[in-house]
């Protein structure tokens, strides 16, 4: 076994607080990694909280880790000590299912293995998270990383970055599309950054006004503010595609409203309480609500390579881990400069 420490929550109520724990021993295919950054998504706030239901504690979360390989097993040969890698959501699969043969690993029929809050395949113990300083994962599921990148603002990549990335993806989003972002946080701001680079025109659906210049910075080339009837409703008809990236219940109506005839809402924000809908947003102009979840190792790969190519990082707010529970309270008030990223150095 490895040791290793990091910041838990004990149960649903309390905050995270330092904990000592192990690791499974790293077997010949396995890579140990010493995390340098960790960033902080809303699914680990969901998670700790217990928003979702079925959460085992003591949790470590984290599932956008960055660092540097520390070992390497013996039939490992893509990966070399010193080397810097990610690990995202996902740290095995079934592997042998349609889903998981075509590197859709997310949607692996017989339930991923998650990072943290989840358990290992073989041994049934939980699985811990990149809120510590390492993690032992199969070499099938850690990703390469341009080193000359800065690690603290590629780890958000590997949630917030693959989330957004995969939807405007695969509704093919380029030039002459008119796409809306709504929410402007972790998600929100990287996919204002893909849907710019893919050639879209932009539009930033925010609840908050003290964003509107950082939209615009980010990429966006128009802010309507969400709470706003008058803009929201200049705006009906206007948009090919929205990325809907929120994390609470809201009125989906309103943003189904802004499409045009054929246009598409992607839903990514998972709220624990359902939304409701009007048969009629959907019925007039023939429109689609979707959903989509994270992406499958071999798009994480491709995200991360565009990443480095065209220099897409999150903005990031570089915190120790001993602001953790503040950054969640932060976050809770849709208060974040996009991504909080805990600098595991801090660890103590
Ligand atoms: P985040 O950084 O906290 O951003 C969420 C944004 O939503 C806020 O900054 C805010 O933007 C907007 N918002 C509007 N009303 C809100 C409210 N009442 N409460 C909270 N936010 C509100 O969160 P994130 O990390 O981007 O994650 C967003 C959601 O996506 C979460 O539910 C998360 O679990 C989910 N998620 C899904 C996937 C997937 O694979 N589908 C992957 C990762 C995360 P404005 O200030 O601009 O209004
Ligand atoms: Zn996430
Ligand atoms: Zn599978």
């Amino acid at each position: 076994m490895i040791k290793s420490h990091g910041y838990a929550a004990p149960g649903p109520k309390a905050p995270l607080e330092p904990f000592n724990f192990e690791r499974r021993e790293p077997g010949a295919h396995d890579v140990v990694i010493n995390i340098t950054f960790c960033g902080v998504c809303h699914s680990d706030i969901h998670q700790a909280q217990d928003d979702w239901g079925g959460s085992t504690f003591p949790m470590v979360p984290g599932h956008e880790i960055v660092g540097t390989v520390a070992r390497v097993g013996a039939e490992v040969n893509k990966f070399e000590v010193g080397d810097l890698v990610g690990v995202g959501c996902l740290v095995d699969s079934c592997r042998t299912c349609v889903n998981c043969k075509d590197g859709f690993e997310q949607f692996c029929l017989k339930g991923f293995t998650g990072t943290y809050n989840s358990t290992e395949r073989e041994s049934g113990a939980p699985t811990q998270g990149g809120y510590a300083n390492n993690i032992v994962v199969s070499h099938d599921f850690v990703l390469k990383i341009d080193s000359t990148l800065d690690a603290a603002r590629v780890a958000p990549l590997l949630c917030a970055g693959i989330t957004t990335y995969s939807p405007l993806k695969h509704w093919n989003i380029g030039p002459g599309k008119k796409v809306g972002i709504v929410g402007l946080g972790g998600l929100g701001h990287m996919g204002v950054k893909f849907a710019r680079s893919f050639g879209a025109h932009v539009t930033v659906l925010t609840t908050s006004e003290g964003k509107r210049a950082d939209a615009l910075k980010l990429g966006a080339h128009a802010v309507v503010i969400s709470k706003d009837e008058k803009a929201m409703a200049a705006c009906a008809g206007q948009l090919d595609f929205i990325l809907n990236t929120v994390a609470a219940k809201q009125d989906l109506d309103a943003f189904l409203n802004l499409l045009k005839r054929d246009g598409t809402m992607v839903i990514v924000g998972a709220p624990e309480k359902p939304h409701e809908l009007s048969a009629f947003s959907l019925i007039f102009g023939r429109r689609s609500l979707a959903g989509s979840l994270i992406g499958g190792l071999p798009e994480t790969q491709e995200m991360l390579d565009y990443c480095a190519k065209h220099n897409i990082l999150s903005d990031i707010e570089l915190i120790p881990v001993q602001k953790i529970n503040e950054s969640y309270e932060r976050m809770l008030k849709s208060d974040v400069k996009y991504r909080f990223v805990i600098d595991m150095k801090s660890l103590k």
